[in-house]
């Protein structure tokens, strides 16, 4: 959700995030279990990667039970993941540990058909945005639900979650890349979005250019504070795999794409920057 987008839009057309819904959902890509059942020392894990685990729940997302917090999705091997090297100093925003290697690079991307021709033509759009940044990561579209060799490097899949209290997540991604250098599996777009604000091509866009981003290993710009969402997180700790990009700035971007609840639609001059740098 651009709450992540963790986003989540706020249902009075306020565009911040929460991306903490804690819903029912009748879809079969996602069935929330139970936040109760989260132990504590997962949600330790979490928060001492700058997590907020607020609106913390385990569900069943893409083929896997993982725990959802802010517009992000882990499994538990992943939570183990983020919890290593909690240590070093102090270390401020943007990219996590992991990125994707074996660059120049070829990213198959494709896109559930449950999205229509809303989700189709964003996902064009946003393989237009990545690609015109000229990065040694190229994106390429190819057909949903191949299998094997031939499955996309990224899918985008439908999920349908109901907004609670005020808030909708938008998108939801699978983690970040993994540690052999592949991105993210994919990222799931919120069905319930669509048919409840009728969101504009722009803004399906760039929530996708956001959960990609994830997927390619960018954190939250303001997940110290998360005060795009509202929030006022003052964090003084290390960061867990959250590593600053030189050139960028240390503090809160509000125009960043990569803001936690941000209206950002598209890449700013600081998301191009950590583009380059990175990629
Ligand atoms: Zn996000």
């Amino acid at each position: 959700m651009k709450r992540s987008k963790f986003l989540s839009l706020c249902i009075a057309g306020i565009l911040t995030a929460s991306l903490f819904v804690s819903c029912e959902t009748d879809n079969s890509n996602e069935e929330e279990i139970s936040a109760n059942e989260i132990s504590k020392d997962v949600l330790i894990k979490l928060e001492k990667a700058h997590f907020s685990t607020e609106n913390a729940k385990m569900i069943n997302f893409m083929g896997e039970q993982g725990v959802a917090v802010e517009d992000m999705f882990f499994t538990f091997d992943q939570i183990d993941e983020l919890s290593q090297g909690i240590s070093g100093p102090l270390q401020k925003q943007y990219r996590t540990t992991n990125l994707v290697t074996g660059l120049p690079r070829l990213i198959k991307v494709s896109v559930d058909p449950a999205l229509g021709n809303l989700g189709s033509d964003a996902l064009d759009a946003m393989i237009s945005m990545y690609n015109a940044e000229n990065l040694q990561l190229t994106f390429e579209r190819t057909t949903f639900g191949l299998k094997g060799k031939k499955k996309a490097d990224i899918e985008v899949t439908e999920f349908y979650e109901l907004e609670s209290g005020g808030f909708i997540t938008l998108g939801r991604a699978a983690g970040f890349p993994t540690r052999k250098g592949d991105p993210a599996k994919g990222f799931g777009i919120n069905s319930r979005w669509f048919e409840l604000l009728n969101p504009s091509l722009a803004e399906v866009t760039g929530t996708m250019a956001h959960e990609v981003g994830h997927c390619i290993g960018f954190r939250h710009t303001d997940y110290m504070t998360r005060e795009s969402c509202g929030q006022n997180v003052n964090e003084g700790n290390a960061g867990v795999g959250a590593i600053h990009i030189t050139g960028t700035p240390t503090i809160s971007d509000a125009t960043s794409l990569m803001q936690a609840c941000g209206p950002a639609d598209s890449f700013n001059n600081n998301d191009k920057i950590a583009l380059d740098v990175l990629y």
